[in-house]
């Protein structure tokens, strides 16, 4: 432990010091001032401590959009202890992998309980925890290399693997919005929330709060609610995947006149660049795309709203201020301009490893400390990246990762199922939908096993579509080729649905 390095907590105290009675966090009726949150966050970070946790102990936290979640994050920080935030979408048996692979030692969950731990808190016992404890400041100093969260990410591998991230790349990612994405956020700036903080949106909230800014949570996404908590707060900043700009486009009611939104920063998936100029033309010039990953948490690239021209609409931008990024071949060889490679990219925001996977952690960070990040693109001669595809075959539906192994081995688990091969098939809303082709033994019906997935699998990760095949096609040493099959799919029916 150093101590002589700059803290989270250290964020929190100087934010609620400067912007006291401010509203930090707004959440429908409920609202906690900038004074407030630093206070909530000692106090609960001091009764977690005083229930017999240790810092450096990991905690999972199973709670759905809202201030409670916020602020059992921060007070994970301010008590040393490590967070590690799991998606309320997923089934029991996805949970339970995680929670039980992550050693987590204790749960904060807002009900479900997929795995023991040794110490359970519920949601609704944390308000008695905080009246009750002790109001001195919570301060377990960390290092900036120790853990202070684990983000779980499916990787390629079909088993989901937990990144490590440290103060120091939060510290970074934080630098980085501020430098590159959210340059102009003052006190009076407002950040609304409409995907879940455990992702992507998540990243925005420390920026906003160290500057004085409100961060707005809705609970549940809907485009027309969105449309009217944006005008009723002023926002002016968001952060979306793909999916929601979409939905936004086609189901709300929109009067650019009455929003004060001037960053709608997307990514995590591609997009369409019809559906951002149509999104350009609806909302005009506010667009701010962000390529990144788990391993390198949101800021690998990012394309500026003034870089939106009609030509560069497919790109994912230029490296953030303070990241590098390359092209390489399988050797390691840096490519030129124009030749497609494996994206690769260095700075101080990236993962320590994964978490008790060493191997995979020196595959992926090398000797070099350059991140190897499994996505194949390339850059023109001014430098913008044009992501093309990804080195394995991750779907992504909604701005959920489904990896279709796993999806692949919940059918195999059916009795009738001999060989599966779950691929991504494109879809003008969802961005891709899981369809998957089958080898039965016997004859089943479509409907059983897309019955059998969803028993075992978030809704997301789900079989849309299942046809069925005499034979799937493999590669000269039998593996099954997903690229084929994918491209042989037949494009199933519009759904309508992603829950
Ligand atoms: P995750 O680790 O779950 O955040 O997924 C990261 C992956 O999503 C990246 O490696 C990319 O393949 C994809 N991705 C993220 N942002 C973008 C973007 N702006 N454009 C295209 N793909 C993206």
């Amino acid at each position: 432990m150093t101590g002589q390095h700059l803290q989270i907590a250290d964020l929190i105290s100087r934010a609620g010091a400067s912007f006291g009675p401010a509203p930090a966090l707004i959440d429908g009726d409920r609202s906690v001032s900038f004074a407030e949150f630093d206070s909530l966050t000692d106090r609960l970070g001091n009764a977690l401590l005083g229930r017999g946790l240790r810092p450096g102990d990991h905690v999972a936290v199973l709670v759905s959009n809202g201030i409670d979640g916020v602020v059992a994050y921060y007070a994970l920080a301010k008590a040393g202890l490590v967070r590690v935030p799991l998606n309320a979408r997923e089934t029991d048996v996805e949970l339970a992998y995680k929670i039980e692979d992550s050693g987590a030692r204790a749960l904060i969950t807002d009900g479900r309980r997929p795995a023991p731990t040794e110490i359970t808190i519920a949601v609704d016992e944390l308000s008695t925890m905080i009246d009750a404890a002790d109001s001195t400041p919570c301060r377990v100093v960390l290092d900036p290399e120790a853990p202070l969260r684990l983000a779980y990410t499916g990787g390629t591998t079909g088993k989901p693997k937990a990144v490590v991230l440290t103060t120091r790349s939060e510290l970074a990612e934080v630098a980085n919005f501020l430098v590159d994405l959210l340059p102009d956020i003052r006190p009076d700036s407002v950040m609304l929330h409409a995907a879940p903080i455990t992702h992507g949106s998540g990243a925005f909230f420390l920026p906003h709060l160290v500057k004085g800014a409100a961060n707005v949570i809705l609970q549940k996404f809907s485009p027309q609610r969105f449309i009217d908590a944006a005008v009723e707060y002023g926002a002016t900043a968001t952060f979306m995947v793909p999916t929601m700009i979409s939905m936004l486009l086609e189901d709300a009611a929109i009067d650019r006149d009455r929003l004060r939104l001037s960053r709608l920063c997307y990514g995590g998936a591609p997009i369409a660049p019809a559906l951002l100029a149509r999104g350009i033309e609806t909302l005009g010039p506010v667009f701010a795309q962000l390529y990144g990953q788990a391993e390198a948490p949101l800021a690998i690239t990012c394309l500026q709203p003034w870089e939106h021209t009609p030509e560069r609409l497919a790109s994912a931008g230029k490296p953030y201020t303070f990241v590098e990024m390359d092209i390489r071949d399988a050797e390691g060889n840096s490519l030129p301009p124009g030749t497609a490679g494996e994206v690769v990219t260095r700075g101080p925001h990236t993962m320590s490893g994964y978490w008790h996977r060493p191997e995979a952690s020196a595959e992926t960070l090398g000797v070099d400390g350059w991140l190897r990040t499994g996505d194949i693109g390339q850059v023109d001669s001014d430098g913008f990246l044009y992501l093309l595809d990804r080195r394995h075959d991750v779907i992504i539906s909604g701005g959920f990762n489904v990896y279709p192994r796993e999806v692949e081995d919940v059918l195999l688990t059916h009795p009738a199922v001999r060989e599966a091969a779950v691929v991504g098939v494109d879809d003008p809303k969802w961005g891709q939908r899981v369809s998957a082709a089958v080898v039965v033994r016997e004859p089943v019906a479509e409907d059983e096993l897309v019955d059998h997935c969803a028993r075992q699998l978030a809704g997301f990760k789900r079989p849309r579509h299942i046809e069925f095949w005499d034979e799937l096609p493999k590669s000269p040493v039998g593996k099954s080729l997903r690229r084929t099959v994918r491209e042989t799919m037949h494009s199933p029916q519009e759904v309508t649905e992603n829950a």
